[in-house]
């Protein structure tokens, strides 16, 4: 095969499918060195599979993925025929001495998810620990994250942000987190199922104050859909009608303006003359989008300096 792509007319399609044969043949006659290759899939749209992608999965000796059944739909559109064996958080523990023998082996082993990069609230975190201790190489084939796609679309501040995956079910452990994380100066990123979307939308602006938010939707897929808005009007939106698909929610920084415990008090002094303490403290935390644990306390104070 030569180094250089066919001679075709510039900008044309023809010269595009060129480039991109030209291209795939070169990666898929390319040496493989052996080592854990984690493998990005598409997070809906199949075209968003990478060259290199293709070219990894057809080369390795074997993929292990979440479902062999749902990968299988994916390989057989790439017309891959490299054997495919489950990697699951149900069977991770038997899985990984098999998997870290075949790398000894000098075997090449991709890593991939049901969609989207793997590690990313996806199973593979402590085989890629283990294989780098023992000492394999493990190697990123980068591609599409629904996390990520989802930050570039929000409208959101990118040069700092948090994912913080899927916020735990209980209450306890939910209110909890999102105290820890309200404090943190940056875009915050969770994934949620639809049917938790607008529940979920409450307690953020309720624990995190009413910040800026979107809800991206689909993404890559046909009924693909950004709402950008203040988290309680997204929350009343979706409570109306509940999202269909799968989710993630982004929600900009707090406010970068200090705010004072005496701001916090001069405004919660005449709330607290006609709403209990809670109350008070929820549409104080709203208007100044302050967390409303920070102006709870601040109210407790100021209801037991008044009693004293
Ligand atoms: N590892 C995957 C990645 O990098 O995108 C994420 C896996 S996690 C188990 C699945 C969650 O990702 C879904 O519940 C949803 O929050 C989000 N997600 C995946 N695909 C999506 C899409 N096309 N649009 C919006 N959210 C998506």
């Amino acid at each position: 095969m030569s180094d250089e792509p066919p001679e075709t007319p510039k900008g044309s399609t023809t010269a595009t499918v060129g480039r991109v044969t030209f291209e795939i043949e070169r990666q898929l006659a390319l040496p493989l060195a052996p080592g854990l290759y984690l493998v990005s899939t598409p997070i809906g749209h199949l075209a968003d599979m990478s060259l290199r992608a293709v070219a990894t999965l057809a080369r390795a000796d074997v993929v292990y993925c979440e479902d062999t059944r749902h990968s299988r739909t994916l390989l057989a559109h790439y017309a891959i025929r490299t054997p495919l064996r489950p990697y699951h958080e149900h069977n991770a523990e038997e899985q990984r001495p098999r998997v870290l023998r075949e790398l000894a082996d000098d075997r090449v082993v991709a890593l991939i998810s049901d969609a989207g990069t793997p590690l990313i609230s996806d199973p593979g975190f402590k085989l890629v620990r283990d294989a780098a201790a023992a000492g394999h190489q493990v190697i990123a084939v980068p591609g599409p994250s629904a996390a990520l796609a989802a930050l570039t679309v929000s409208g959101q501040p990118t040069d700092a942000f948090f994912f913080a995956g899927f916020l735990p079910a209980k209450e306890g452990a939910r209110k909890s987190r999102l105290a820890e994380l309200a404090a943190i100066p940056a875009t915050l990123v969770f994934f949620e199922a639809p049917t938790r979307t607008a529940a979920t939308l409450a307690d953020l602006a309720q624990e995190l104050g009413n910040r800026e938010a979107a809800v991206a939707r689909e993404l890559t897929k046909l009924h693909e859909d950004v709402r950008r808005g203040t988290l309680s009007d997204l929350a009343q939106g979706f409570a109306a009608e509940a999202p269909k698909g799968e989710v993630v929610i982004v929600v900009g920084p707090p406010e970068q303006r200090d705010i004072s415990d005496a701001m916090i008090e001069e405004s919660l002094a005449p709330v607290l003359e006609s709403l209990s303490l809670r109350d008070a403290s929820r549409v104080v935390a709203d208007t100044l989008k302050v967390p409303k644990a920070r102006v709870y306390d601040v109210a407790l104070a100021l209801k037991r300096r008044d009693r004293s």
